[in-house]
């Protein structure tokens, strides 16, 4: 049974450390934990995330877009679990979006990321993938993906002036779109 895994924040040195490739995707633990990291992105109302924000540090990402409280304008996605996986091209083109982090609770960013993006991962049953994600969804794998390098979104702010609570976005962005 999937269970809801304890997301860690910012400030945890595990947050910051560079994730362990996947050797064995069949493992019980990793079936597991894919399991409970699909629970808990859902239930904390995520688009997406990272084995490593429940301190597993493996190179394994869920992303899970759909319309919720965080991000009402989301498109609909049944969540993918995407192992070893690696950006293998992407445009010249570079926009920029609002962002949050389960693990950076209470803020939000407006980050630049690719537009479009080529990637490459195996799936939960050792299948190697290959797809081409653009704009929201493109944005949310660029996130879940700096996570298994160690980096979290504050880091690729371009101007401090770009971030804010999650009370002001709620009341500018989202209410204003
Ligand atoms: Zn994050």
């Amino acid at each position: 049974m999937a269970e809801l895994a304890p997301i860690i924040q910012l400030g945890n040195p595990t947050l910051r450390q560079k994730a362990a490739w996947v050797e064995n995707i069949q493992d019980e633990h990793i079936q597991q934990l894919i399991d409970d990291l699909i629970t808990t992105v859902v239930k904390a109302n995520g688009v997406g995330i990272a084995a490593p924000q429940v301190a597993e540090s493996y190179r394994l990402l869920i992303v899970a877009s759909r319309p919720n409280a965080r991000y009402p304008y989301a498109p609909e996605m049944e969540p993918k679990a995407m192992i070893n996986p690696q950006i293998i091209a992407h445009s010249t083109e570079v926009v920029k979006g609002w962002e949050g982090c389960l693990s950076v609770p209470g803020i939000r960013g407006f980050i630049p990321r690719y537009q479009t993006i080529e990637v490459e991962y195996t799936d939960r049953n050792g299948q190697l993938q290959t797809q081409e994600f653009t704009d929201f969804v493109a944005r949310i794998f660029q996130h879940e993906y700096d996570h298994l390098d160690g980096i979290v979104f504050v880091d690729r702010l371009e101007n401090t002036l770009d971030m804010m609570t999650e009370q002001e976005y709620q009341k500018r962005i989202v209410n204003n779109a």
